[in-house]
């Protein structure tokens, strides 16, 4: 099997026919967290709506499992293993976590058989979310709406996550406790994921390898073990 779950080739992004992503070459790896890094507005985020079939590709590929993708769509990529927590948590607040969960369940096509014990199994990645499992989103704090978030995208057991700034908003010792699971989570199973996130220092600490990116081209990739210095990471941006 190869070692590359997902793979951009010359990728072009953007609006309007403006294009954002300039020709984005990466490789995301079977058990790996890849860090995407960079300024605002670099083009991280339409980097990850464009893989998830979110936006169209104006040029270049997208390949899964070595086969390019032709016409992407979430639902195919669902399917497929690949979950997205979306940028801004995309939650419903007049919905309690428990009924946002059997939405999801039904959304990602989890069979009715299997939800119960699915749930259970989100719950014990992510065991804070049982105090407040039946509670209205829209009254949890940020972090504990960035779990439903993250417990949401892992109903369908996916391979690969991508997560887009999951830790937006929140102090930086609440990063530990967010992603400190799914960490755990993706060195036991294998998954992949890759993470855009602007909390860079805590993010380094769980990361494979990191890529960085400045206006829509990626200009390094490497080991967070060289990114430890002030100097070099400040230079990225
Ligand atoms: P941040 O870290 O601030 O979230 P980012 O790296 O995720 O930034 P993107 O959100 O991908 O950056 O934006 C890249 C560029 O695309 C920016 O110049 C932005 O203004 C532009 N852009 C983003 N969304 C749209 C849109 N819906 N329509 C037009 N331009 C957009």
């Amino acid at each position: 099997m190869s070692t590359i779950l997902m793979k951009t080739e010359n990728l072009v992004v953007g609006y309007g026919g403006r294009p954002v992503l300039n020709g984005v070459n990466i490789e995301l790896r079977h058990n790996e967290i890849l860090c995407l890094i960079g300024h605002n507005g670099a083009g991280k985020t339409t980097l990850i709506k464009a893989l998830f079939g979110l936006l169209p590709r104006q040029g270049g590929q997208i390949l899964l499992d070595g086969r390019p993708l032709y016409h992407i769509e979430p639902r195919q990529l669902t399917i497929a293993g690949v979950s997205l927590v979306p940028e801004g948590r995309g939650i419903f607040p007049g919905l309690t976590v428990a009924e946002i969960m059997k939405v999801g369940m039904w959304a990602t096509g989890v069979p009715a058989a299997q939800r119960e014990e699915r749930v259970e199994w989100v719950l014990s990645i992510l065991p804070m979310m049982r105090a407040f499992y039946h509670r209205r989103a829209g009254t949890l704090s940020g972090g504990q709406q960035q779990m439903v978030s993250i417990g949401r995208a892992l109903l369908r057991q996916p391979r690969c996550l991508l997560m887009d700034e999951p830790s937006i908003g929140l102090a930086p010792k609440l990063f530990q406790d967010l992603l400190g699971p799914i960490r755990e989570l993706q060195q036991r199973t294998g998954m992949a994921i890759l993470l855009v996130e602007q909390n860079v220092k805590e993010a380094l600490k769980i990361s494979d390898r990191v890529v960085a990116m400045k206006s829509g081209s990626i200009i390094c990739e490497t080991v967070p073990a060289k990114l430890q210095d002030n100097g070099t990471l400040m230079a990225l941006y």
